[in-house]
């Protein structure tokens, strides 16, 4: 299920593009954006994941540098200070964000970037970067996705009520993304998935 936005998402301005391309994949919790990307990752292994900044702590099996770099509260307000965020937003409680040098340079030595970010940041770096690829991820209902949260077990109910409250409003920004991917089935949601970021890559 493939709810394209724009058929002229492949611009002129895509095809003369000299640099890198930046995915912006955004989802609610539970919606399968990370085993979406791991995918990703597997199939193009040419495409650089951006990793971000965060305050919020390592969970079992994270390492710094590797799913994000963890640093203090007071080291990122310093940065957002400084103007070294591309951009940057409070998820869960917690600062998340994106370092404007590091993409600049990884897209300048024409590299395309993952940015596996909340819609917040997707709209800031819609902003600086106007012809990012942006695709949602989204669970069939919000049933489904309850199911799922409850399922893997990996929450407090009232962690889980929150997540659904932030999917509410995430799903009601969904008409920001170029691309809608409805995740009913897997390995239905990778081909479709796998398939949008071959045609871009292979469109110049
Ligand atoms: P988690 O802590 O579960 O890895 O991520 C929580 C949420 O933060 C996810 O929705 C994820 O997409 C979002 N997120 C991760 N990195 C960034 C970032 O650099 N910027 C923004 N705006 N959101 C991020």
């Amino acid at each position: 299920m493939n709810h394209e936005k724009s058929p002229q998402s492949f611009s002129a301005k895509d095809s003369n593009r000299r640099s890198g391309r930046l995915f912006i994949i955004s989802a609610p919790s539970g919606a399968g954006k990370s085993t979406l990307c791991k995918a990703l990752l597997k199939r193009f292994g040419n495409i650089i994941f951006s990793i971000s900044y965060t305050t919020r702590k390592p969970r079992p099996g994270e390492q710094d540098g590797v799913e994000y770099f963890f640093i203090t509260q007071a080291e990122f307000e310093k940065g957002i200070k400084n103007g070294k965020c591309a951009e940057w937003a409070v998820v869960h409680e917690n600062y998340y964000g994106t370092s404007t040098e590091y993409l600049d340079k990884e897209l300048l030595s024409g590299k395309d970037i993952l940015l596996e970010i909340d819609v917040q940041g997707a709209r800031q770096i819609l902003e600086k970067y106007p012809e990012s690829i942006t695709i949602f991820i989204m669970a069939p209902s919000f049933d489904e996705l309850r199911n799922r949260l409850e399922s893997r077990g990996a929450d407090d109910p009232h962690v889980i009520e929150r997540r659904m409250q932030n999917a509410k409003q995430e799903v009601a920004q969904k008409d920001l993304y170029r691309h809608i991917i409805v995740n009913d089935n897997l390995s239905r949601a990778e081909d479709e998935f796998l398939s949008l970021i071959e045609r871009y890559r292979s469109s110049g």
